[in-house]
């Protein structure tokens, strides 16, 4: 699980996200949905230690993330990378090494990271591509996959350092609209098998069909949470009810 306390995060003087608070129980899926621009990103980012929150706290299992204490120095590089390598995330852009194939790119940082010896690391490696449907695909190069395949290889990559939590920033975004599916619905296996995600995401049907709980954000602000059927069935936020009419 996860929990965000009155987490502040600046650029400069803009205020990205504003006393954010949020729980994110264990095996369960959290949608997060909201305007270009609300912070879905920043808040991935600061679950991930890829950005430092400016005051708050952000904890993974009861860890402190990016601080050695609340409010205190900011962790060691080293600790940081170890921090990093609990949690897995998923981008827009697929970020696969182009001269490796889909196997080494799934294997790398199982041999680099968690310093597996190669034949261990492709075994779990290729683990990893079935699940994701990708077994027959392990020789090939990126380029010779196509972009729901590439998003699935990065997917497998992810999977197979076993993570405490899974981030997805807007995983089918960068994909033809006949590949989407494919990709979602390998996310739905992963929820069913009781991964934790958080998932941003411009689905809606997908945030509607899988997510436990869907949270809405604006300006940097958590403006509502609730079950899928609260939020796109009974939306009383106005800002919220006016986001969504720009999906009907
Ligand atoms: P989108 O749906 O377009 O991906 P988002 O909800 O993910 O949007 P963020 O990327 O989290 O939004 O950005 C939140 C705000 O913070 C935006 O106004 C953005 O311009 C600003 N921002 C993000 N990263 C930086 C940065 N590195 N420096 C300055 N401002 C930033
Ligand atoms: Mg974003």
């Amino acid at each position: 699980s996860a929990h965000l306390r009155n987490v502040n995060k600046f650029y400069g003087p803009f205020q990205a996200l504003k006393d954010v608070s949020l729980d994110i129980p264990p095996g369960k899926v959290t949608c997060l949905i909201g305007p270009s621009g609300s912070g879905k990103s920043t808040l991935l980012r600061c679950i991930n230690v890829l950005e430092l929150y400016d005051s708050g706290e952000v904890r993974i299992d009861d860890q402190l993330i990016g601080y050695d204490s609340p409010g205190g120095k900011v962790m060691a590089a080293n600790r940081l990378r170890e921090m990093r390598r609990e949690i897995g995330m998923v981008f827009q852009q697929f970020n696969l090494w182009p001269h490796m194939t889909a196997l080494q790119n799934v294997a790398e940082g199982l041999e680099r990271v968690r310093g597996l010896k190669r034949p261990e690391a492709q075994a779990r490696a290729r683990e990893a591509l079935a699940k994701v449907g990708l077994a027959d695909k392990e020789d090939n190069h990126p380029s010779h996959l196509s972009g729901g395949q590439q998003q699935r290889v990065a997917i497998a990559r992810a999977i197979a350092m076993e993570p405490r939590i899974m981030l997805f920033d807007e995983p089918t975004s960068a994909l033809d609209p006949e590949l989407v599916g494919e990709v979602l619905g390998v996310m739905k296996q992963l929820a069913a098998e009781g991964m934790t995600m958080v998932v941003v995401t411009h689905e809606m049907g997908f945030a509607a069909h899988v997510a436990d709980r869907v949270v809405f954000m604006e300006r940097g602000e958590i403006v509502a949470t609730g079950s899928p059927r609260d939020v796109f069935n009974n939306p009383t936020d106005p800002r919220l009810a006016s986001f969504l009419q720009g999906y009907r």
